[in-house]
């Protein structure tokens, strides 16, 4: 290893981690006019589909930088669209529970956007694109391996990953989104706080054609419960490729800690062994062409911050993957930061906007790990009613299997279907939100009730026309100022005071009745990132009160 060259770099915000939430930062920071340099590790990109259901309010982030029709494209091209989940003994043998019939069933009303699966391979080349289009660069290769800060910004080290040659960068900020292993945060000797490990987990990448149990038949997830293991397929849309992870091996009620310790061997035999158990086939011609052992855990980090250093994304908060909450809520983590980074280095942005990332992301962050937890519970339920009479074709085995659909229907749903945390979230507390009198609406992990209450996403409506009211209001114009139902209060006081202090204001005025039905006031003031700041029939009395104490002042 050489030592560090001179600071040869410096850009508004450096970003510690090329994956899913570096890159969808990159590319949000672009979308507000802010160049940036991400660091990764890797060369090429990750090559292991993790993630892959992506949530209707995620799709609307990237609806709003553009990409939303490229990665349905991309979705398209890998799976099957809308597909069900389902519960099966193994892949030849028996149904045992529908749970969703599809991944969108019920959500047209709430979103413009639909949710989807595309795997991490297939997204994240198309955040790359998007975001070095608008002037951000990646820096393959690279990892980060040291962190200095002072009054004026942050020295970053990084290391070529193949000749130890160092770099030293400079920027104002820093990112530390370098996954659920962050350097950045050990650096910054942040803990995490949470219940720690619940089984330490494996996902199988394979090739074997599973065409003759699977094609035609509209499936995105199949959950497989026997005695052999407990995990989930999915499966590319040729059905010759996929995954098959592992949660639990044997039977967790006779020996619990081997149960959940599906990693003790990865040997090829086994994962082979595995993977035809799932399969159901015992002498499928199996190809097994890598395995991830990772832990199924639920933290959030005590702090998201330190200085000009921030984190998101599986740095801070760990989920365990029932749901797909992991990188839903990165995304989230990169759309509130980044338009208040933005605002801070235009100067527009006052003092209390960055500290507040932490008040409303953290939140969210230690919600959804408790959802996860949450639906993990309610999956540990439904697997444990397993008995191998299930399979049999006897009235015995009907009863049985009738009954073990009753449970996975409301336990299974916990994870499938957590319309609440996915749209419902909203941010308490936080020092850019007026605050009402009252607690506000409960927020619930699996009920989602649109509401205006200071804090959360403004619920969607469709208009009159048929456009959706986040296209009419429109992406990158800043604060948004709704003047609903016609009304004829004059808004000039807010204008002059959002002016005054040089910060982006739109005025849009919906005419017609039912979008005010719909929101309950005549004027909402809205962040760029859509969440309601305010909401009135008229102006409060201190107009400049309101504009300073949305912008951070
Ligand atoms: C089996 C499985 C299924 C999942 N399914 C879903 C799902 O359906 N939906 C969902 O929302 N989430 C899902 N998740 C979780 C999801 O994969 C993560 O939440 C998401 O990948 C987090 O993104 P990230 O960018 O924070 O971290 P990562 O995706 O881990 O990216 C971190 C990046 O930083 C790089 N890096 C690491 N250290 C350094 C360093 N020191 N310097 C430079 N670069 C570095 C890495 O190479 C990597 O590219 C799943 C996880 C698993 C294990």
């Amino acid at each position: 290893m050489s030592g560090p060259a001179s600071v040869e770099s410096d850009v508004p915000v450096l970003i510690a981690g090329g994956g899913l939430i570096g890159l969808s930062a990159a590319m949000f920071l672009a979308q507000h006019g802010i160049p940036s340099l991400a660091v990764e590790r890797l060369r090429g990109g990750s090559q292991l589909p993790r993630a892959a259901f992506f949530h209707m309010r995620t799709l609307e982030m990237f609806r709003s930088a553009g990409i939303e029709d490229e990665v349905r494209e991309q979705s398209r091209k890998e799976f099957e669209p809308e597909g069900a989940l389902i519960i099966m003994d193994t892949l030849a043998g028996k149904k045992l529970a529908d749970i969703i019939p599809s991944l969108n069933e019920g959500v047209d009303a709430l979103s413009p956007c639909r949710r989807l699966f595309v795997t991490q391979p297939g997204l994240e080349p198309i955040l790359r694109r998007r975001a070095e289009a608008a002037g951000a660069k990646v820096l393959d290769g690279y990892e980060a391996v040291g962190v200095d800060q002072d009054a004026d910004g942050v020295t970053l080290t990084a290391q070529d990953v193949e000749t130890g040659q160092q770099r030293k960068l400079r920027g104002q900020y820093l990112l530390g989104a370098d996954g659920a292993h962050s350097r950045i945060r050990d650096l910054l000797d942040i803990p995490f706080d949470g219940r720690g490990v619940f089984s330490n987990s494996i996902t199988i990448y394979f090739h074997a054609d599973l065409g003759p149990q699977l094609l035609g038949k509209q499936l995105s997830v199949v959950y497989i419960n026997n005695a052999t293991l407990g995990g989930f397929f999915r499966m590319d849309k040729d059905c010759k490729s996929g995954f098959l992870a592992v949660n639990t091996v044997g039977d967790p009620k006779k020996d619990p800690k081997a149960a959940a310790d599906a990693a003790a061997d990865i040997s090829e035999a086994r994962l082979i062994e595995l993977v035809r158990a799932g399969a159901g086939i015992p002498d499928l011609p199996v190809k097994i062409d890598g395995v991830a052992r990772w832990r199924a855990t639920s933290d959030v980090a005590r702090r998201f911050r330190e200085g000009r250093v921030f984190l998101a994304g599986d740095a801070v908060h760990l989920v365990i993957p029932t749901g797909g909450l992991g990188m839903n809520s990165g995304v989230g983590d990169a759309v509130d930061l980044s338009w208040k980074l933005a605002a801070t280095l235009q100067g527009w942005g006052g003092p209390k906007l960055l500290p507040s990332y932490e008040v409303e992301r953290r939140q969210v962050g230690a919600r959804n790990v408790a959802a996860s937890r949450h639906a993990t519970l309610g999956r540990r339920v439904w697997r444990g009613a397993y008995r191998p009479l299930i399979r049999e074709a006897t009235p015995e085995g009907l009863a049985a299997r009738a009954q073990f659909a009753a449970l996975a229907d409301v336990e299974q749903r916990k994870a499938s279907d957590m319309i609440g945390a996915e749209l419902g979230y909203r941010y308490i507390g936080s020092p850019l939100i007026a605050q009402e009198g009252g607690e506000g609406p409960e927020q619930k992990f699996m009920d989602y009730e649109p509401t205006t209450w200071p804090g959360a996403r403004l619920p969607h409506t469709w208009l009159a026309d048929g456009s959706a009211m986040q296209d009419r209001i429109g992406y990158g114009h800043g604060y948004t100022l709704l003047r609903l139902g016609g009304t004829r209060v004059s808004t000039d006081a807010l204008e002059r005071a959002f002016a005054a202090i040089r910060a982006p204001l739109q005025v849009l005025d919906i005419a017609g009745a039912a979008p005010r039905d719909v929101y309950g006031y005549d004027l909402l003031l809205l962040r760029p990132d859509l969440h309601v700041a305010w909401r009135g029939n008229a102006l409060p009395q201190a107009p400049e009160a309101l504009a300073a104490m949305a912008t951070g002042y």
